[in-house]
């Protein structure tokens, strides 16, 4: 099975590195051209209005949505949420983010605040399988200047929470982590999102 990884910015190699380790074959992603048989495409943290910007310029932006819609899974990861998000708050003054609008989930970049850019931590995840059922367990998690999801809509379910802030969330084949799994040594996120490709 093939999964991409969106080379333009951000956390690459590290997500190809994790797919490698859990023995699926990633694609590194620069054109519409290389969507092509994938069953899914992760979309790696970075800056979320520059790699906005440059789906577009690209010409990928509204190939992953045409995609998306005929099946393809997606999982972003910190700026890869925020792109995947209908709505981004927070925004007033600032470069507004072209997101994909993909989930149903409000999204506030940076919102952690200064103090607390960056910290690691422990987080209960729920890996939910329609046809698996639910089996949660402790992962470690990295955030990084990391968005907050304010609110989750219809149809989006809520996999991970750190305290009262909702961090994970899963909605069809559309994958939303607002931390790094692929900072960590562990690989239960990204096989989870091969089971999510794999239609398991
Ligand atoms: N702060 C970044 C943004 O808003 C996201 C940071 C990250 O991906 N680690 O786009």
């Amino acid at each position: 099975m093939k999964i991409g990884v969106l080379d333009i910015q951000g956390s690459v190699e590290e997500h190809i590195l994790m797919l490698k380790k859990c023995g699926i074959e990633p694609v590194s992603v620069k054109t519409s051209e290389d969507l092509k048989g994938l069953k899914g495409l992760i979309i790696p943290g970075g800056e979320s209005t520059t790699i906005g910007k440059l789906l577009k310029r690209f010409g990928l932006f509204d190939e992953i949505i045409e995609r998306a819609g005929k099946g393809m899974a997606i999982w972003g990861t910190c700026a890869g949420a925020i792109l995947l998000a209908k709505n981004v708050v927070g925004e007033e003054g600032k470069i507004a983010v072209e997101s994909l609008g993909l989930m149903n989930i409000c999204i506030e970049r940076n919102a952690y605040g200064r103090q607390v850019d960056s910290f690691e931590t422990e987080i209960e995840f729920c890996f939910f399988g329609k046809n698996r059922g639910a089996k949660t367990r402790k992962i470690p998690a990295v955030f990084i200047r990391a968005p907050k999801i304010v609110s989750v809509g219809s149809g989006a379910k809520v996999l991970a929470r750190d305290g009262a802030e909702v961090v994970a969330v899963l909605q069809g084949k559309f994958l939303a982590t607002t931390f790094h799994p692929e900072m960590t040594d562990d690989l239960s996120v990204h096989q989870f999102f091969g089971a999510i490709c794999g239609g398991i």
